[in-house]
C-alpha cells in the first residue's frame, strides 16, 4: 500500500469514526475559529480529553475571544485554569491574548515564525492552528503521531536530539502535505488517543495495519521505547496561618521556586534541622510572639509539580490578632477554595477542614 492509499484510508476512517468534541465542528472541513482551536490544544496538553471538555466550555463562555480573554484579570483565568495543572499555560495564554489584542487587532498571525514568537505558543500549537484554522499543509507533533510514526516505521528512538527530532518532524510533514491537512493531522491525534493507545492498541480496527511494521510483526509494545522519567523528590513545609477572625493568610511572590507570581500559601523547603516545633523559615511570615499555638497536621500533603514529587508538612498557625482591615492577600476562610488556584494549596486546606 502506498502513503496515498494510507492516506486516503485514514481520512475515510476519520469521517466515519470522529468523536464528537466540543472544540470540533461537525463540518471538518470547516476552518475552525483560531482562537478555539489554540485554547483546546494548549488545554489538552498534557490533560485527557475528557478532563478538558468541561473547562473549555466554561472558559468560552467566559472568554468567547481574544479581547475578552486579555481584559480579564490574572486571577480569574488562573482560577478558570484550576484543575488543568501546569499554571504556566495559562499565565502564557493570557500575556498572549494581550499581545493579540494589542498588536494585532485580536487576529492571529498565518506564519510559523511569527506564531511560534507568542508566549506559551511552540511548534505543536503553531502547526495545529496553521492546519486546523487556516487549513495549510503545516506538520504537528503530539505524543500521539510520536507513538505512530515509532510504530509505522520501528523508529527505536524518541524526538529527543536534533537528528532525532528532524526524523520525527519530517514524517509529520510528509502526512501534512495532503489536499487535506487539517483532517490528516486531526485523523492522526485521533488514531493515536482511540487505536494506537500506548497499551493493547487496536491494530485489528487500524486503516494504517497494512504499512505498519510494528502492527505486522505484533511488536508494538516495544514502540515507541520507554523514556526514563526522572522525580525528584521534593520536601517542603506549608503555614496555613489564621487569624481570629477567620482569615487565612495568602501570598503571592515573583521569586517563588514553585507557584511563581500565584496566590498561594507560605511554602518554603523542609530542613533535616527542622523539629516538629515551629520551624525559624516560619518567621519569614510570622512573628513567634504574634502566634496563639500552632499544631503540625498528622497528615502530609502530596502534589506533584513539573518534575518534583513533593511531600510537605502542614503546620496550622492560629494567631492571637485578627487580620489587618482591607488587606486582600487575607482570605476569609470559607472563601479559600474559590481564591487559590492551585491544587496544591487546596489540598492543604481541605486536610485543615477535615481536622478542624
Ligand atoms: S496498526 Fe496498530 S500499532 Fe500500527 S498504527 Fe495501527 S494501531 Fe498503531
Amino acid at each position: 500500500m502506498t502513503k496515498t492509499e494510507a492516506k486516503i484510508l485514514l481520512k475515510k476512517w476519520f469521517r466515519q469514526h470522529h468523536a464528537h468534541l466540543p472544540w470540533r465542528p461537525d463540518n471538518l472541513n470547516e476552518k475552525r475559529n483560531p482562537y478555539f482551536v489554540w485554547i483546546s490544544e494548549i488545554m489538552l496538553q498534557q490533560t485527557q480529553v475528557e478532563a478538558v471538555k468541561k473547562h473549555y466550555e466554561n472558559w468560552v463562555k467566559d472568554y468567547p475571544d481574544v479581547f475578552t480573554l486579555a481584559r480579564a484579570n490574572e486571577t480569574d483565568v488562573l482560577l478558570h485554569w484550576q484543575g488543568l495543572g501546569y499554571y504556566s499555560r495559562a499565565k502564557n495564554i493570557h500575556k498572549t491574548a494581550g499581545i493579540l489584542a494589542e498588536k494585532w487587532n485580536g487576529k492571529f498571525p498565518q506564519t510559523r515564525p511569527e506564531l511560534e514568537a507568542l508566549p506559551g505558543i511552540g511548534k505543536y500549537t503553531a502547526g495545529a492552528i496553521l492546519s486546523f484554522a487556516f487549513h495549510q499543509k503545516e506538520p504537528i507533533l503530539d505524543g500521539n503521531l510520536i507513538r505512530i510514526f515509532s510504530r509505522l516505521h520501528l523508529f527505536d528512538f524518541l524526538p529527543a536530539g536534533k537528528k532525532e527530532t528532524g526524523i520525527y518532524w519530517n514524517e509529520a510533514a510528509n502526512w501534512a502535505h495532503d489536499r487535506e491537512p487539517h483532517q490528516i493531522n486531526e485523523a492522526l491525534m485521533e488514531l493515536g488517543r482511540v487505536l494506537c493507545k500506548v497499551q493493547n492498541p487496536l491494530c485489528g480496527q487500524c486503516p494504517l495495519q497494512k504499512i505498519c511494521k510494528a502492527g505486522m510483526q505484533k511488536r508494538t509494545a516495544e514502540f515507541p521505547p520507554k523514556k526514563e522519567t526522572i522525580r525528584e523528590n521534593w520536601s517542603g513545609v506549608i503555614l496555613v496561618i489564621e487569624s481570629t477572625d477567620q482569615k487565612i493568610l495568602s501570598i503571592r511572590e515573583s521569586d517563588a521556586r514553585f507557584l511563581k507570581n500565584q496566590r498561594s500559601l507560605p511554602l518554603f523547603e523542609y530542613s533535616k534541622a527542622h523539629t516538629r516545633g515551629l520551624p525559624g523559615a516560619a518567621e519569614k511570615w510570622v512573628s513567634p510572639e504574634a502566634i496563639a499555638d500552632y499544631q503540625w497536621l498528622s497528615k502530609p500533603v502530596r502534589h506533584s509539580i513539573t518534575k518534583f514529587k513533593m511531600e510537605c508538612g502542614v503546620l496550622h498557625i492560629r494567631l492571637k490578632k485578627k487580620a489587618p482591615k482591607n488587606n486582600p492577600m487575607w482570605v476569609p476562610r470559607i472563601q479559600t477554595s474559590n481564591a487559590f488556584a492551585n491544587k496544591l494549596c487546596l489540598k492543604a486546606l481541605e486536610l485543615i477542614e477535615a481536622q478542624s
